[in-house]
């Protein structure tokens, strides 16, 4: 679904992805973990078209390196911003129906919005409260609602455990599970909590300084011991 060849991005004189290469097949979560500045974000915003770089990114076999972010929207591509970026003074269905601002299905919108309800309860029970006055973990509930309501075929992820209690991570990376096994939705997240990225996703890349160190199944991962004292803050 997503082949990512030689990628690299540029800050100025700043090198800050050196050549990435990783693919992702239709149905896979996959998770790109590493620590502060590695460099997962910028691999997100490459994709998205957030940010100009250079290399090769084919999405469902057409390149889209030169594609506006926009255009790359409407192929179905979508991204969790970091930081959630609800709207603040939108409630929360209103929020949701954002997401869905460039779809004409008008009955499959509808249809969409309940399966957010019910992978979220929360948010149902709060329909009408403004995005601001929600928790975080709501509002991250929130973000990944809205993406949902873009009919998203690959949905990109940019540290959705950020700043979020354990108990709140847990829920909303069930979620992810769900929909992952329910619609067969392909999924890319970035994480620095390897451990809980590592527990819901198939494959797994660790990224380091701009570069792919090394790749492998999320389980054999979880066991590997440069993994283990590097993310899981093991001896
Ligand atoms: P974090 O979890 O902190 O967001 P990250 O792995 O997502 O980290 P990136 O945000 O992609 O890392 O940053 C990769 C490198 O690029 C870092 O060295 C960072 O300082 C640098 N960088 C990121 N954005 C910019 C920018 N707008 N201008 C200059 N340098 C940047």
């Amino acid at each position: 679904m997503l082949k990512v060849k030689d990628l690299h991005v540029y800050y100025g004189g700043i090198h800050a992805l050196k050549g990435l290469n990783f693919q992702i097949e239709k149905g896979e979560i996959i998770t790109l973990i590493g620590s502060n500045g590695a460099g997962k974000t910028s691999t997100l915003r490459a994709i998205s078209n957030l940010i100009k770089s250079k290399g090769s990114i084919k999405y469902k076999d057409q390149e889209i390196n030169d594609l506006n972010a926009e255009k790359i929207v409407g192929m179905r591509l979508i991204q969790v911003p970091e930081g959630r970026r609800i709207f603040t003074a939108l409630s929360v269905e209103e929020n949701l129906l954002m997401g869905a601002y460039l779809r004409k299905d008008n009955e499959k919108i509808e249809e969409d919005l309940q399966y957010v309800y019910k992978l979220f309860p929360r948010l149902k029970e709060r329909t009408k409260q403004y995005g601001g006055t929600l928790s975080g973990g709501e509002q991250q509930m929130l973000a990944i609602g809205r993406a949902l309501m873009s009919a998203p075929e690959l949905l990109m992820l940019d540290e959705p455990s950020m700043g979020l209690a354990p108990i709140v991570i847990e829920e909303i990376f069930q979620a992810i599970k769900e929909i992952n096994q329910e619609n067969g939705l392909t999924v890319l997240l970035v994480e620095q909590n390897a451990n809980i990225a590592l527990q819901t996703a198939h494959r797994g890349y660790v990224i380091e300084t701009g570069e792919i160190l090394f790749t492998g199944n999320a389980k054999d991962l979880l066991h590997d011991d440069r993994v283990r004292k590097a993310y899981l803050g093991e001896e």
